[in-house]
């Protein structure tokens, strides 16, 4: 009873196998090779010979500018960062066409030059499609044109948006602060241009007695350089524009920011009435210290407006101090050498001996902060 069924189930088998083999031994329309899977009914060999994985033209021409390196794409120029050898990689990547079934590819470029402005490349991509492994080897010529962009030729025709002048309230700002701020100015000038702000140069700088002015190429760079000075320095700037022309019509404004440095800086040691202060912050209120008492000294910076910078921590001078007091200290002058009684300053915890930094006014002498 049992066998019957087994026989009769194993026919079947047998005559699946035969068409198996069949199916394997079908040959190819094209070729007639015997093919075990086609593909658009045909095999592997005549299927490749019917796609192209991709193609290059012979020659591939770019634009660079000489001065700074951006590429020319249609009629605009885009900022570089890269290499020469790296634009040339992107060029050709960008000139490559790829079949849209190919999946998993990769390209790998060789390239020489014999000629800084003709590069030859030789390229070869790998990919799958319709699951085939396939390969194109391709040559092509990269001709560099070089011309100089828009940016370029504006910064060497002294072109300029905006005008920074560095100035400060109720002063001149010293060498210091102007270089401080005119590396701020760089700063953001960088900043912009690594972002892509092409415009973002400055186009000269000129000395004056009151303080520097920066003409520059972009005027987003310029009031980001005044925002910049106004958290790190505690700055303050007005803008105001001045007609510079037209351009298709439009009115083009060319911006005026007096960018002012704070009247009263850090280490300052001004005289307020009878008093001398070191200040330590000046923004809307002046804080500081009171000299002679070291106690702490806090007032409207606009109360101050007659207050006088007579000396800067810079200029502090070292001293021994000779002995100390329950309320004075005698301290030894450093250019005569004579021992000077003075008031013990709260901050003064000293007990003789030591070397201090003072302050020297021209009757008094003060004891500064360590
Ligand atoms: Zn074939
Ligand atoms: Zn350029």
């Amino acid at each position: 009873m049992q066998c019957e069924p087994i026989l009769a189930q194993s026919k079947p088998i047998i005559t699946n196998r035969n068409m198996i083999n069949t199916m394997n031994n079908v040959p190819c329309p094209v070729c007639g090779r015997p093919t075990e899977h086609q593909i658009d009914g045909r095999c592997k060999e005549c299927f490749l010979k019917t796609v192209t994985l991709a193609h290059i033209p012979l020659v591939v021409r770019t634009t660079f500018c000489s001065m700074c390196g951006a590429v020319k794409r249609g009629k605009h120029w885009e900022y570089q960062k890269f290499e020469v050898d790296d634009l040339i990689q992107g060029v050709i990547e960008q000139a490559l066409k790829i079949d849209s079934q190919a999946t998993d590819i990769s390209t790998s470029i060789a390239l020489s030059n014999s000629n800084p402005v003709i590069y030859r490349a030789h390229i070869t991509v790998t990919g799958e499609i319709k699951g085939v492994k396939a390969e194109s080897q391709l040559n092509t010529e990269v001709r560099i044109t070089k011309e100089t962009c828009d940016a370029c030729s504006r910064m060497a025709g002294g072109y300029y948006e905006a005008v920074v002048q560095i100035r400060a309230e109720g002063r001149f700002p010293d060498e210091d602060e102007q270089q401080q701020m005119v590396k701020l100015v760089d700063e953001v000038v960088e900043r912009q241009y690594q972002r892509g702000d092409r415009f973002s140069f400055i186009t000269s700088a000129q000395e004056l007695p009151e303080g520097t002015d920066i003409y520059l190429g972009s005027n987003s760079c310029a009031r980001q350089a005044c925002r910049l000075a106004v958290e790190r320095f505690g700055c303050k700037y007005s803008e105001s524009p001045t007609l510079s022309g037209k351009k298709d019509g439009k009115d083009i404004y060319r911006i005026t920011y007096s960018l002012r440095l704070p009247r009263l800086v850090p280490g300052d040691i001004i005289r307020v009435g009878e008093d001398f202060v070191l200040v330590n912050r000046s923004a809307k209120m002046t804080t500081g210290l009171y000299l002679e008492s070291g106690l702490e000294f806090s007032e409207h910076t606009d109360r101050l407006k007659d207050a006088k910078k007579v000396a800067d921590v810079d200029e502090a001078e070292n001293a021994i101090v000779v002995s100390v007091e329950q309320d004075t200290v005698q301290v030894m002058h450093p250019s005569t050498f004579k021992q000077v009684t003075i008031k013990k300053p709260a901050h003064f915890t000293g007990t003789g001996g030591e070397e201090v930094k003072v302050i020297l006014t021209e009757d008094s002498i003060f004891i500064l902060p360590s």
